[in-house]
């Protein structure tokens, strides 16, 4: 079938908005209708070039839809099913998956995926992250695609296949968030607000958000921030300090992907406290550690990727905590684009313009 999609030919060229031809699903695969399809900075980490993309693409990660058909020998998933999809399918099998690091997954194929479900011009174009969501249609692994509730509006589900996920996911899941404790977040974008959400899901006391862009800081707050730092006038590490009677945070958290703000979470952690990196930066950005203070101190420091990448488990518990009203999704939306308009979304991103911009189709 023909269907308009988001492609990019190569790292560092323009996004055309072409129609594609999109396979039938494999044996083992899907092929799902979108329906929305969430725009994230690592689409744009790949469109600049800063992380290589190895194929021709077809971009987007966050997305959900129906399933349209379904290849051979697939038992899980049926035409009409409301999916949302991970960019952290996992085998089940491998080391890291017998011990529950699920988004370590070995066979995990991210921007190494192979498969080429969609063509264009004599080029066979990969979907980005296993999801390629820019897409009126995609096809994807069976297991990429997690069946979820009817009565959920996929526009603010598909915002949990990356973002929301991935926030929520680093507190609950990587952190392990204790009640009544102290958190501080950097960066209040679409992945610290849900970094925020879930401090405040776990039963945080003092949740401080810490950006630059003052809208930002006041969705901050609605979601659950119980202090904002505007990092453009103020030193956030003393700011934090200050608020948390000059022990530093139980729990800190970075949410943008710069080596700098990685630092200041670190420096504005507790003894003994606990800093997760959230944010993915360039691989050329590095932060240092004072090697005396490391063992001292006692701080651990944690990587958090894609949330733990527990989706099956995790999107259906969202999503209850979603339909109770502890969970704001659509709050988070705050501009939606045809497909034709995907790259004004993705420079509207890049100004800071928007918590979350996602193309709906
Ligand atoms: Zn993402
Ligand atoms: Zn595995």
């Amino acid at each position: 079938m023909q269907a308009k999609a988001a492609v990019l030919r190569a790292s560092g060229t323009p996004l055309e908005v072409r129609t594609v031809t999109v396979d039938d699903p494999g044996p083992g695969q899907v092929r799902v209708k979108l329906s929305a399809c969430g725009l994230c900075h690592t689409d744009q980490s790949v469109l600049e070039g800063v992380l290589p993309a190895m194929n021709p693409l077809v971009l987007g990660h966050e997305g959900a839809g129906v399933v349209e058909s379904v290849g051979a020998g697939v038992t899980a998933l049926a035409p009409g099913d409301h999916v949302i999809m991970t960019t952290t399918a996992f085998c089940g099998r491998c080391l890291q998956c017998v011990e529950g690091q699920y988004a370590q997954c070995e066979r995990m194929p991210l921007t190494n995926n192979t498969s080429t479900p969609f063509h264009l011009d004599g080029d066979d174009l990969t979907p980005f992250a296993s999801v390629g969501g820019l897409c009126e249609y995609t096809v994807v692994a069976e297991n990429t695609a997690i069946k979820i509730a009817d009565d959920i509006p996929l526009l603010s589900a598909s915002l949990l296949g990356c973002g929301v996920i991935t926030g929520v996911g680093a507190a609950i899941n990587t952190a392990g968030v204790r009640p009544g404790t102290s958190c501080a977040v950097w960066g209040a974008g679409g992945v610290g607000l849900s970094v925020i959400q879930g401090c405040r899901i776990a039963g945080a006391s003092a949740i401080v958000a810490i950006d630059m862009n003052p809208d930002k800081l006041d969705l901050a707050r609605r979601v659950g921030a119980t202090h904002v730092v505007d990092a453009s006038g103020e030193n956030a590490v003393e700011r934090v300090m200050a608020l948390t009677g000059g022990r530093g945070a139980d729990y800190t958290f970075e949410a943008i992907g710069v080596g700098a703000t990685m630092e200041q979470a670190w420096m504005a952690a507790r003894r003994g406290g606990t800093a997760t990196i959230v944010g993915v930066g360039r691989f050329d950005d590095a932060f240092s550690l004072s090697a005396g203070l490391v063992a001292v101190t006692e701080k651990t420091l944690k990587g958090s990727f894609c949330g733990g990448g527990a989706s099956v488990r995790d999107f259906p518990r969202m999503l209850d905590w979603y339909r109770a009203g502890k969970l704001e999704l659509d709050a988070l939306v705050t501009t939606t684009y045809p497909i034709e308009e995907t790259a004004r979304a993705f420079a509207d991103m890049t100004a800071g313009r928007n918590a979350r911009g996602v193309v709906v189709f």
